[in-house]
Formats: structure tokens, C-alpha cells, sequence
């Protein structure tokens, strides 16, 4: 389930006289483009993201502040690409097998366009992965394998990286870009304002064929029913789109989320409600023996969904396997049965990373904060199930059987239900109705593709464009 550690170079060294300001700083969503390429950049999940600032790098680099990313300075910035690119090489760490190089001026490059990029090198496993455009012409971002990085730091010039494309015919894997206008360039002004015009948000209702949704600030507040959820649900069995309820919440059973939409009058099944203890539990399923006995912490969402797929829950006197949820009578000696069996081997499963949760007097340590004071004690990562790991998504995407690109994600978080939709390049929908709030919206390097109220207008815009989709004569 790991993924290869894949790095992010953004080159933005380069001098532009052109706009009367330095190109790093045109206005993107809101920011200027250099923070806008860096947050594409950590949406995509690649790790660590260098950034090679160069001209004007004095102006340039307070733009990047807040955001986790290295920045070099390229003093001989004039000289060419080359020297970036060395710079850049060099920074990376041992642990990283490839880097994407990103030029700061393709705004339209998406997280979408890097997780494709990403997952077709590991496909082929070839060592320069380039995108290509109409007529087979070649563009950037491209992707390097590490055992070019030698190679690329000893360049010079102007040239880059392209110089080994013709070296290497071999190693090359050219990669077909359906929408070949993301590639496009902020190369003049007018090309800048043309570019502006397709920013924005956008959502290709038609092309949806499946719906993941968040429960808490979506569908209620509390026991408050939030505005538009008949009506939401109506659209979906109209339109007959598939649906997953997915929660990070693992303390609740799927049967109690069913009755609890049913006190609400929507009538639905546990088929559709997906949690974060099932996720980790079908997770094991796949890596455990039938039957492997388990030492649950967690409250009965844990022990049902462990239970229901047949595992042996243990005391913790012998277990392969520790699975970790929020458990409000956590005791000291239960997070030390967790610890002896971690250290002795025993794999370590948690069912979501949530720090906190939120109580009438505010918030209390959440299941996050549990599974710290174990990473603590053990040195041991867990395997997360929730979001925004991609765990519970990829359950709920197998159960209703339709790929990731045509299935919407809503949510009101956007570390969790909106990073994780876009780390597997789903469509994203973040309404207003629950934590996130509009305010905190510019500041943040996650970006939904569409915002909403809440799911009232969300309803109301699907509706609308299907209207008008089935209306056009094409
Ligand atoms: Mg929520």
C-alpha cells in the first residue's frame, strides 16, 4: 500500500520582463502563481517539494511563506535552466525515487495532471516520463527517475533536462494528455489573460456517475438536519447515482448512521454507509489470516467491524494485529498491552488521524491523539484507513463500482474529505454548512473544485447544468 517517495522541483528562477512584474507573482485563485504551483504540488502528495527561486527572488520568496516547502536560490539564474536543475537534484534526499520538475507558469497543471503523471511511471517503471500534447508534441511538467539524477545535475545550459530524452530513447515513456491545454504556458501577457479565463470553478456534472459524501456538517449538524438533504437524496435515486456515506467517525455502526437518517425520513441501507472501522477492517482482510486474533482499542464501531469479518478479538495477551479507534475509556494500561505488541511485531492499524472532536465545551483529544502517544512509545507509523489516506475512498469506490474520476467527493473538511478525494484525482465538493468556513479558504493550499453553501445549492447546480445539458441540441 505504500507509495514510492516522489518529489516536486518547481523551477522558478527564471527573469520575465514582459509583465511589468516578476511572472512568479501573477495573481492565480487568489495567490500568486509560485504558491499556487507549490500547493498543486502538496495536494498531489509529492514529497519534499524544493522550490528554485532565482530573479527577482528577494520579491519573490515571502510569497511561499506558511507553506512547507525547501527554497534554493540560483544565483546564476541568467545562465540557463540547467543550473536550477542541478541545484534542485542535489537538495533531494536519498529516500526519494523521482521528481516531477514543475515550471512555475502552467497554472492549468492540476493535481489530476501529477497523480496520472506519477502513476504511469510506476506503471511502466520507465526512467523519464514525459507528457504529450496534440500532434505528439512534448511538454513539461516531466518526470525524472533518480538514477538520472546524476545525469541531470551535470548539465549545463539552457537546455534542461530534454537533452536526455535524445540520449536515452530507451528509458523514455511518453504519456498522452487528454486535455493538452493544461500544458499551456504563461508566456506573454495575452497568453496570461487567456489562461485567466478558464480559472475558476468548474464541475463536469454530466460526466458524474457516483457519489462519496461526509455525514457530520453535510448532512447534519448535531441532530440538525442541514438544508437541501431530502433533495440531495431525491437526485441521486432520480438520476440513479451510486452513493457511499463515508465517515472518519469510527465509534458509531453503519446500522446506527441508517437509523439515524431514517429519524431524518431518508430511508437507506448499511450497503451505503462506509466507516472508518469497516475500512480498516477489509484492510486486514486483505492481509491477515482468516480468523487472526486482534487487540481492538475503540468503542463498539471497532469490535462490531473487526467481529463481523472474523477476527478474534484478544485482551492483548497474543495478537498479530493492534487496530486503534477513539475510545473514551482509554487507560493507560490498554496503550501499554498496544505498545508491548507493537514492539513485538504485531502490525498497527489506526481508523483515522482526527486530533481532535468536538464537545459541547469544545475539543478533546481525538482518536489522532491516541495513535500519537502510541507512534510515540512504538517508533511505528500505522497504516491510517481514514481519510484523507486513501483507504476508505478506494473501499468506496470498489462497492459501487465506478471509477475515481466520475465520482464526486463532498465534504465540509478540507484536510481530510477534500485532500483525500483529490490524492486519488476524484471531483471535490466542499460545502460550507459544517467546520470549514469561507474566510479560511484563500489562505489554504487545499482547493476544492467547487464550493458550496451548502448542499441545498449544491443540489441546485447539479440540477441546473443537467437542465441545461439536456437542453443543448449537441
Ligand atoms: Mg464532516
Amino acid at each position: 500500500m505504500s507509495s514510492p517517495a516522489v518529489a516536486a522541483v518547481i523551477l522558478a528562477a527564471g527573469g520575465s520582463t514582459r509583465f511589468g512584474a516578476p511572472k512568479q507573482l501573477l495573481p492565480w485563485q487568489g495567490r500568486p502563481l509560485i504558491a499556487h504551483v507549490a500547493d498543486t504540488a502538496w495536494m498531489a502528495g509529492l514529497s519534499p517539494i524544493v522550490v528554485v527561486v532565482g530573479a527577482e527572488a528577494e520579491q519573490v520568496t515571502p510569497a511561499l511563506a506558511g507553506r512547507d516547502v525547501l527554497v534554493l536560490r540560483n544565483y546564476r539564474w541568467h545562465e540557463g535552466m540547467s543550473v536550477s536543475l542541478s541545484l534542485g537534484v542535489a537538495a533531494l534526499p536519498s529516500s526519494v525515487e523521482a521528481a516531477v520538475f514543475l515550471p512555475v507558469d502552467q497554472p492549468l497543471v492540476d493535481v489530476r495532471f501529477l497523480r496520472s503523471l506519477v502513476a504511469y511511471w510506476q506503471q511502466r517503471n520507465a526512467g523519464i516520463v514525459i507528457p504529450v500534447g496534440r500532434e505528439g508534441q512534448r511538454g513539461t511538467p516531466v518526470l525524472f527517475a533518480r538514477r538520472f539524477f546524476a545525469e541531470l545535475a551535470q548539465l549545463s545550459g539552457d537546455i534542461g533536462g530534454r537533452v536526455l530524452f535524445a540520449q536515452y530513447p530507451d528509458e523514455r515513456a511518453t504519456m498522452p494528455v487528454a486535455d493538452p491545454d493544461i500544458l499551456t504556458d504563461v508566456d506573454t501577457p495575452a497568453a496570461y489573460e487567456a489562461l485567466l479565463a478558464r480559472q475558476g470553478m468548474s464541475l463536469e456534472w454530466d460526466a458524474l456517475k457516483g457519489v462519496i459524501c461526509d455525514m457530520d456538517g453535510v448532512l447534519w449538524r448535531g441532530e440538525t438536519p442541514l438544508p437541501g438533504l431530502h433533495d440531495f437524496f431525491a437526485l441521486l435515486e432520480t438520476r440513479r447515482i451510486p452513493y457511499v456515506l463515508a465517515t472518519n467517525n469510527a465509534s458509531k455502526t453503519p446500522e446506527q448512521y441508517v437509523n439515524k437518517l431514517a429519524g431524518m425520513g431518508i430511508v437507506t441501507n448499511t450497503e451505503h454507509v462506509l466507516n472508518s472501522a469497516t475500512a480498516a477492517a477489509d484492510y486486514l482482510a486483505t492481509q491477515a489470516a482468516p480468523g487472526a486474533p486482534v487487540y481492538p482499542i475503540g468503542g463498539p464501531g471497532i469490535r462490531e467491524a473487526l467481529r463481523s469479518h472474523g477476527f478474534t478479538l484478544t485482551e492483548g495477551d497474543h495478537a498479530d494485529y493492534v487496530v486503534v479507534g477513539w475510545d473514551r475509556d482509554l487507560t493507560w494500561r490498554k496503550l501499554a498491552t498496544a505498545t508491548l505488541l507493537i514492539r513485538n511485531g504485531a502490525g498497527f492499524i489506526a481508523a483515522n488521524p482526527d486530533r481532535t472532536f468536538p464537545m459541547e465545551d469544545g475539543l478533546v483529544p481525538g482518536n489522532g491523539a491516541q495513535v500519537a502517544a502510541l507512534i510515540t512509545a512504538t517508533d511505528v507509523t500505522p497504516v491510517m484507513a481514514g481519510k484523507p489516506g486513501p483507504l476508505l475512498y478506494e473501499r468506496a469506490l470498489a462497492r459501487m463500482g465506478v471509477a475515481p474520476e466520475a465520482t464526486l467527493v463532498i465534504g465540509d473538511r478540507l484536510d481530510t474529505d477534500i485532500l483525500g478525494g483529490l490524492r486519488l484525482g476524484m471531483p471535490t465538493a466542499l460545502v460550507l454548512s459544517g467546520i470549514t468556513q469561507a474566510d479560511e479558504l484563500p489562505a489554504s493550499p487545499i482547493h476544492p473544485d467547487v464550493v458550496f453553501d451548502d448542499l441545498a445549492a449544491l443540489v441546485q447546480a447539479w440540477q441546473g447544468r443537467l437542465q441545461k445539458s439536456h437542453d443543448s441540441p449537441a
